[in-house]
């Protein structure tokens, strides 16, 4: 059996030179974050050159996924680099202070932070590390007392407790950045803070907007990391294609206790609707130094498998720290043990699912019959990837492979769980597709004489959306 989960891994200073990158792509890496939280727009164009090089000569489908900064509301930079707050201090945040700050005071890049507040609201510093109380605001300074003290260093990230900041999802740079995205046909565009459908409407219609020139629609990932998400997660996930747990800001916004029963219901919701999930942030952390993950770590990744995300991702684990490689190959055992003892779900969540369109009755019925002939694989000659998608919803222990002629939906499909994507030259005779699919799953050593697959297409070829045909066949 070989792995179904994906893992999506973020580039950084750790693993951006060509022979690591490709190392990590080897491990097990089918997704690479692109953080636009950090770097001009030419590294992350060098970076994304660098990823496309290396998939394609190892062979391997790897998706790019550009993760915008987003809304994050950061205090400027310290004289010093860093301050260190003792509790019951005063602390002013100052939106229009430029000079870098010191003990005292500090400037901020949100200018509407001081809107955002009232006297008695807990902001959150660095994840958490750091609790100021607000005391009072007078014009563009917030007046604090430090109730949980520490280093604070430039740049930190600010939350405030409960949510209710204001700041659109999307910012002038996250505008920018799409535009840069898009050069390069970013395969997934991850929306950090949006809080409802509307935000992620907006960044779909941009983003298809600045991949015209390209014809390119990038599919977009809502990053679920503030409160006023939770409510609106239906509406959210109907927007988008996609969710991410991001539970680093979301353990901030909602109390890091909240997250585990959300990030369950957030996979379930989003398998429910034929969307997919990525966990992140925080999964192997301590490998950032050391060799091997802890055992809580271990639990976490095994337990999002298990919970049915499509994707476990790291962070700065494998963009800046020591052990980018290792961390990468443990991730890929971890998911690989758990899937083991995952069941197979073609239990009533199956059955009573409402399926009114043929190519997805289609698709489901592949899943039935493979499962129930225990077929050793499943094929679905899919343009767009769709097919593949609704298949890899249900849990059956049958490798489905997405045989496409689009480039794009081949890396597309690398972030879907359960899916092997491979591309095929297009045909338009059926019999001839349905020969050459059977022929490249053979020289993987997908399929041997004897075996039973299940195979869907559309006839006539080549029209998304129009597969209409399932055959069950067997290798000669
Ligand atoms: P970030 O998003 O790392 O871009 O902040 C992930 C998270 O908040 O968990
Ligand atoms: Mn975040």
């Amino acid at each position: 059996m070989s792995r179904a989960t994906k893992i999506v891994a973020t580039l950084g200073p750790a693993s951006s030179d060509p022979a690591v990158l490709e190392r990590l792509l080897r491990a097990g890496v089918d997704v690479v974050r692109l953080n636009f939280s950090h770097g001009t727009a030419q590294d992350h164009r060098d970076r994304a050159d660098l990823v496309r090089e290396t998939a394609l000569r190892i062979g391997k489908p790897v998706a790019l996924m550009a993760d915008l900064q987003g809304p994050k509301i950061r205090v400027g930079k310290f004289a010093e680099g860093r301050v260190m707050l003792v509790n019951g201090a005063n602390f002013v945040l100052d939106a229009s202070r430029e000079e870098p700050g010191d003990v005292n005071i500090v400037g901020l890049d949100y200018k509407a932070l001081p809107r955002d507040v009232k006297p008695g609201d807990n902001l959150l510093l660095n994840d958490g590390m750091i609790v100021l109380s607000v005391t009072s605001v007078r014009g563009d300074q917030v007046h604090t007392v430090v109730r949980q003290g520490g280093v604070l260093s430039n740049n930190k990230g600010i939350n405030k407790q409960g949510g209710g900041l204001t700041a659109p999802a999307l910012t002038a740079k996250d505008m920018e950045d799409i535009r840069t995205a898009m050069s390069f046909q970013c395969e997934y565009v991850a929306v950090s803070f949006p809080k409802s459908a509307t935000d992620m409407e907006m960044a779909r219609q941009l983003a298809n907007v600045a991949g015209e020139a390209f014809r390119h629609k990038p599919a977009l990932i809502a990053k679920i990391e503030r409160s006023e998400a939770i409510p609106q997660l239906e509406a959210i996930l109907k927007a988008s294609d996609g969710i991410m747990v991001a539970r680093g800001d979301l353990a901030v916004e909602v109390g890091a206790a909240a997250v585990p029963a959300l990030q369950k219901r957030m996979i379930r919701m989003a398998r429910a609707m034929d969307k997919v999930t990525i966990t992140a942030t925080q999964m192997m952390e301590s490998m950032i130094q050391n060799p091997v993950p802890t055992r809580a770590e271990v639990s976490d990744v095994a337990n999002a498998v298990l919970d049915g995300t499509d994707a476990v991702m790291l962070s700065a684990e494998t963009a800046a720290g020591q052990y980018p490689v290792e961390t990468v190959e443990q991730m890929a055992l971890i998911a690989l043990e758990a899937e083991r003892a995952d069941e197979v779900e073609l239990d009533s969540s199956f059955t009573n699912k409402h399926v009114g369109r043929i190519d997805q009755s289609i698709a489901m019925g592949a899943l039935f019959t493979a499962y129930h002939l225990g077929c050793k694989a499943i094929v679905a000659l899919t343009d767009s990837g769709s097919t593949a998608l609704w298949m890899s919803r249900h849990n059956i222990h049958v490798p489905i492979f997405g045989v496409t002629s689009a480039p794009n939906s081949e890396r597309r499909m690398a972030l879907y769980r359960n899916v092997r994507p491979i591309l095929m030259e297009s045909h338009t005779d059926r019999d001839e597709a349905l020969r050459d699919a059977e022929r490249l799953l053979i020289e993987r050593g997908a399929l041997r004489p004897g075996d039973t697959y299940a195979i869907t297409c559309g006839e006539p070829m080549g029209y998304p959306g129009g597969t209409n045909m399932l055959k069950v066949c067997r290798v000669n």
